[in-house]
């Protein structure tokens, strides 16, 4: 089905990410794959190409591009020519953010010009050992000691933990309101601050993922995002476009593997007739289209909501377990129809299959997508939720 949301400036734009990670990203995904991290030379280069938050100011190095568009380019291409592991998007639109929205002007010049150019790499910290889908759950505290925070606790399966250098903080201000959170800018070489070992996961194999801790950390005031009892509202109001990077991701993924299971079946043969031209590949495959392009159409319309102030928590709630369960469904039957070869670590759908799986768990997972999406309706909720 034909896209409509694209015009000839973004065409381009796909055309010369696509070079960029043909020649930067794709020699390294088997290296990055087995190593379990992305080298971090890699954000610099997409610095270079002025492909780190593009949305931040030219007077900080950006292109002050808003257009989400260009991001959902850049995350299907990774998608296809690169490797979902390399977490720029995280870093650009995810955590980038935080600063722009949140950030003084002091904060905005001190880590912003870094983090365009790709050489500060950046994090997302909230989810701790004891509390992930509860964000209210949070234990990590932050005293204040006068003119800093004195930061204690730890964080769990923190994207981009090894090679970050700036991560974004939630931790816990007011003991006795579930609410109580502040946002802290915990730098690379702050005393106090620790990672754990990368952790070994199924998927996702180039994404760096890791424990943060913290002992004592002083964090400056100046280190401070926003009001620092106003946390959880903060996390609350960037969760929309987490959700719609996912979706994003994860229609394009499905997407990749539809094509790259067509390409099998024509070639593979089975009973003297290639797998393409028994019923069930045929209507399986067809179904996949089908679900695919009403997805890609949902998908679309969101990103141009986006652009025009007008995503809302629980549409993105739904595009995001739709789009994850689409993607689970897609990569299972397209692993199916590769037989053992579907199996093993060097085909693409393997691959594809296993970074799937995480996709309806993070970011907010699809049972908590769904009580937001119930709650939207009028739904009694009860408690708080990451959403
Ligand atoms: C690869 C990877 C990368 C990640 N990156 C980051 C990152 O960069 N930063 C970060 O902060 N976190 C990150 N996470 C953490 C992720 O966001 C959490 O794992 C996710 O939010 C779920 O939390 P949890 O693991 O604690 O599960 P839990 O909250 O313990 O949930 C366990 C199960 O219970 C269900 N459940 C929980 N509450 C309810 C409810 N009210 N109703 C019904 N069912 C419920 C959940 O849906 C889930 O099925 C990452 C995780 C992974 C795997």
């Amino acid at each position: 089905m034909e896209r409509t949301i694209f015009d000839m400036e973004h065409d381009m734009f796909r055309d010369s990410v696509r070079k960029f990670l043909q020649r930067e990203v794709a020699p390294h995904v088997d290296r990055w794959h087995e190593q379990g991290i992305v080298d971090r030379e890699v954000f610099r280069k997409a610095g270079e190409q002025g492909l780190c938050l593009m949305w931040a100011d030219e007077k900080f190095g950006g292109l002050g591009l808003d257009d989400f568009r260009f991001e959902q380019i850049l995350i299907e291409e990774i998608v296809n020519h690169g490797d979902p592991g390399f977490g720029l998007s995280l870093h650009s639109r995810l955590v980038g953010p935080y600063l722009g929205a949140l950030g003084t002007p002091e904060q905005q010049s001190r880590f912003l010009p870094g983090c365009v150019s790709g050489e500060t790499i950046l994090g997302i910290a909230m989810s701790e050992p004891g509390t992930g889908s509860d964000v209210s759950g949070i234990r990590t505290r932050a005293e204040d000691m006068g003119d800093h925070y004195l930061l204690n606790g730890s964080k769990i399966y923190i994207s981009n933990g090894i090679n970050g250098d700036l991560f974004v903080v939630a931790a816990r201000t007011v003991a006795d309101q579930p609410h109580g959170l502040g946002l802290f800018l915990v730098e690379r070489d702050m005393d106090g601050f620790t990672r754990g070992r990368n952790l070994k996961k199924m998927g996702l194999k180039a994404q760096d993922t890791a424990e943060l801790f913290f002992d004592n950390v002083k964090v400056p005031k100046e280190n401070v995002l926003g009001d620092p009892h106003k946390g959880f509202y903060y996390l609350m109001q960037f969760l929309a476009e987490e959700r719609l990077i996912v979706a994003t991701g994860c229609v394009a993924a499905a997407e990749s593997a539809l094509q790259t299971t067509i390409e099998y079946v024509k070639e593979r043969h089975a009973f003297g007739q290639p797998i393409a031209a028994f019923q069930n590949t045929r209507f399986k495959l067809a179904d996949m289209r089908t679900r695919i392009d009403v997805a890609q159409t949902f998908v679309d319309r969101l990103v141009m909501d986006h652009n025009a102030g007008k995503l809302s928590a629980e549409v993105a709630a739904e595009a995001k377990v739709f789009c994850s369960e689409l993607e689970g469904w897609v990569t299972d039957e397209c692993l199916q129809l590769h037989g053992g070869a579907g199996y093993m670590d060097e085909y693409r759908i393997s691959r594809l299959y296993a970074n799937a799986r995480v996709s309806r768990i993070y970011a907010g997972s699809s049972e908590i997508m769904r009580e937001i999406i119930a709650r939207a309706m009028g739904l009694d909720p009860r408690q708080a939720h990451r959403g």
